[in-house]
């Protein structure tokens, strides 16, 4: 596939900023490039721009993952790399992005302030993907197809089959988002050298535990990269960010410990739920969360407020008919919400 051809124009013609300090790679030189103020004065080499392309950080993240640096982008959340992935593939008005709901939100947001044209092809009522559907849907403006895998809110792992064939028929970029793939063993990041159209969207927000730090990632093959690197601010991951990424890189044992309990509080509370004459069904999850069917889910919502209990309503998502979807929380959080949910009964 030639990506260069579904690149828009403007893009592929950019000369991008030249950061004064991505020439610098060694750590004796005098700094009089980039007008910061030479003393520290709050610690921490603040003072400073930081690394433009986080090669410390990267490496970290590549010797995890399995991947070379060169097929990781790194943004402020995953969600800086859907808006630079529509800028580069979807010229305002023309392109098309497809997306299959009931699915994460901020696709359809963010190709609307691109001014992309949207394609919606449903998930089947199983939560998984109709692949036909989908191609038959494909026409010349087509650039991106988003596939969340476990999908939120749904929470299931959509099938591989599928999402091979559609890496192999769709004419453009596909981008699989892994936000809770730390939760399962499922992983397309080391299939970028194979498909030249793949993009995995991975982040720190999640079993990571560092929502709050603002990081998430690009894996892809160099040539996608390097184009996400050509349209990104300059120093759009800050010096403390960096630092403080790398310092919880080295503990994967946590995360691991935390998405083990997780995992098994998920699977207890799922369990628990069915015993429950409200609710009508517990919909399979792969991630941190789980989507619950209830027989009426606007009461559920309220009664659970009034207790200071704030879940998430996906009841007006398409095939999400009465469905609250729940963040698995700490033991004891799960246990009040199974307690109050009961008290309900
Ligand atoms: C939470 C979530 C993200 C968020 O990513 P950030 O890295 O925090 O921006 C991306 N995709 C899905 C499906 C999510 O649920």
């Amino acid at each position: 596939m030639d990506i260069e051809k579904l690149v828009r124009p403007n893009i592929k013609s950019l000369k991008p900023y030249s950061s004064a300090r991505s020439l610098f790679t060694g750590n004796q030189a005098m700094l009089l490039d980039a007008n910061e103020n030479a003393f520290d004065l709050f610690g921490g080499s603040l003072n400073r721009y930081p690394d433009p392309l986080q090669s410390e950080l990267k490496n970290k993240l590549a010797e995890l993952k399995g991947v070379t640096p060169k097929n990781i982008f790194l943004g402020n959340g995953s969600d800086e790399a859907i808006d630079l992935l529509l800028r580069i593939f979807c010229q305002p008005g023309t392109d098309e992005v497809i997306l299959c709901p009931p699915t994460y939100g901020m696709y359809e947001v963010m190709a609307n302030i691109h001014g992309a044209n949207i394609k919606k092809v449903l998930l089947s009522p199983d939560f998984q993907l109709r692949p036909d559907e989908i191609l038959n849907q494909v026409n010349s403006s087509s650039r991106l197809l988003f596939l969340c895998s476990p999908n939120n809110p749904t929470g299931n792992l959509l099938i591989s089959e599928h999402i091979l064939e559609l890496l192999g028929k769709f004419p453009s970029i596909v981008i699989v988002d892994e936000a809770y793939g730390d939760f399962n063993a499922v992983s397309w990041a080391n299939k970028v050298g194979q498909f030249p159209n793949l993009v995995v969207l991975q982040t720190l927000s999640k079993a990571w535990g560092l929502a709050g730090l603002r990081l998430g990632m690009a894996i892809a093959s160099e040539e996608i990269v390097q184009y996400l690197n050509a349209v990104k601010y300059p120093y759009n991951i800050s010096r403390l960010n960096q630092t403080a990424a790398l310092s919880a890189l080295q503990s994967p044992e946590k995360m691991n410990e935390a998405v083990d309990l997780l995992n098994s509080e998920r699977n207890e509370l799922a369990k628990r739920l069915l015993q429950l004459s409200i609710v009508e069904r517990v919909f399979p999850s792969d991630a941190n969360f789980i989507l619950v069917k209830f027989r009426n889910s606007s009461a559920v919502f309220e009664f659970l407020r009034k207790q200071n209990i704030i879940v998430r309503d996906r009841s007006k998502e398409p095939l999400c008919d009465n469905c609250l979807r729940l963040s698995i929380g700490r033991p004891e959080e799960n246990q009040a919400l199974f307690e109050a949910l009961k008290s309900s009964d």
